[in-house]
């Protein structure tokens, strides 16, 4: 179990679309932003559900102008998760989002530096009890006049530290910001430090996750295309959230954002920090011994399970023998090929052989016949009914029980997920 930090709670929404908590006991909300624009009501309409339905529980929209925070109206009355209004530069534009109902305010202390201005968003969020965001953003803290110089000093702050002066910066801007926060008597405060570099994101999020009792929100961000972005992401939100730090996550890849709100949802998924919703899949890399199109298949089951399946069911697909009948013996329903074939199990128990091309619709036929089973109470995921026995017997080198047995293996003292 990840012991996860204790920090404030707050809380936004409404009667319709439900109301989302962030931090304390809550668990960890996945968002995303819509990239299109929010003036287009009907397209931002369409795109915050699509999010929704894939299973974000926040979105957040960008409000650069007045017609953008007026559409905001009619959007919020059409759909299914809270909106948050991303803010920057023109305070009046986070004034005008809490006129038209909004449900969470971002601002970014890089540029809305007005005292005056901080506190008229604080007084209209004050009085609607709507939170608000903290944003510090590396890309838009960074100043300007004599750079040089400044990093160099700001520097001495976490010495040793490649990024020490950028460290430094978004820490002195949050307290900077909080202090206006805490003049007000305003602690309905969600905070974040990105960063594009993923060693930044960890150390900066560390060092507030210590300094602040205000919930997190987590991103790496503009982390650049999918195929990097999910690791540098994974990389930065998984060493935080596992070490208990984050309440709140968004992932920014330069691709359609519902990969973000999937990505996000498979972290916590693996993390053990959300109950999981749909499929797990399971697949081989394939090698020399693939006995079938492992690839195309694992797609298309992919593509039709996330369509047909509502239950957690555990699926298996594997190439060959080596490794079929272990995970077979883990998943709920497994294939694994085998001559051209697929031998089709269900909870342990040999369901169908079949040739390859059919092993995809009888894939599916047996997933969907499972879940039916576990609807009616026939069935519960994750039970093992039969025993597989591996093709390849152990041979006199053993399991590694007997090891255990006469005490020769140290004992496991990591807790378990
Ligand atoms: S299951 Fe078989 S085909 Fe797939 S990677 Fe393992 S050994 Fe190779």
């Amino acid at each position: 179990m990840i012991e996860r930090r204790k920090t404030r709670q707050v809380t936004f929404g409404d009667d319709r679309v439900g109301r989302v908590k962030i931090g304390g006991d809550a668990p960890v909300a996945v968002q995303t932003m819509t990239a299109g624009y929010t003036h287009d009501i009907d397209a931002c309409v369409a795109e915050i559900n699509r999010y929704a339905d894939a299973g974000v529980d926040v979105v957040r929209v960008a409000v650069p102008e007045r017609k953008d925070t007026e559409a905001l109206k009619e959007i919020i009355k059409q759909v299914k998760v809270p909106i948050v209004a991303d803010v920057h530069f023109h305070y009046q534009r986070a004034l005008e989002a809490v006129e038209s109902g909004v449900h969470k305010i971002r601002l970014n202390p890089g540029n809305i530096s007005d005292r005056d201005q901080v506190n008229k968003v604080i007084d209209a969020c004050k009085e609607r009890g709507i939170p608000i965001r903290i944003g510090v953003n590396e890309g838009s803290i960074i100043e300007r006049k004599d750079k040089q110089r400044r990093a160099e000093e700001l520097g001495m702050y976490f010495e040793g530290h490649k990024s020490g002066h950028l460290l430094a910066l978004m820490v002195a801007k949050l307290e900077e910001y909080l202090d206006i926060f805490d003049a007000r008597g305003f602690h309905d405060v969600v905070i974040s430090a990105k960063s594009m570099d993923a060693a930044l994101c960890i150390d900066a999020y560390t060092e507030i996750a210590k300094r602040f009792p205000y919930p997190l929100h987590l991103g790496v961000t503009h982390a650049g295309p999918k195929s990097t972005g999910t690791i540098r992401t994974a990389v930065a939100l998984g060493t935080l959230l596992s070490n208990g730090i984050g309440d709140t996550i968004r992932i920014s890849y330069a691709s359609d954002h519902i990969d973000e709100v999937k990505d996000g949802l498979e972290i916590l998924y693996c993390l053990g920090l959300r109950t999981r919703k749909g499929v797990e899949l399971i697949a081989c890399p394939t090698c020399g011994r693939i006995q079938v199109d492992l690839f195309n298949l694992v797609k298309e089951v992919e593509r039709k399970l996330d369509k047909e399946i509502k239950l957690p069911i555990k699926v298996a697909v594997m190439g060959c023998v080596v490794n079929g009948p272990g995970e077979a013996e883990g998943a709920d329903v497994a294939v694994f090929a085998g001559d051209r074939r697929g031998i089709i199990y269900v909870q342990g128990q040999k369901v169908a052989n079949v040739p390859e091309e059919e092993i995809l619709e009888r894939l599916l036929k047996e997933c969907k016949d499972f879940e039916a089973k576990v609807n009616r109470g026939e069935a519960k995921l994750g039970e093992k009914i039969v025993e597989i026995v591996p093709p390849d017997p152990i041979g006199e080198l053993g399991s590694g029980v007997d090891k255990i047995r006469k005490g020769l293996v140290e004992k496991v003292t990591v807790s378990g997920r």
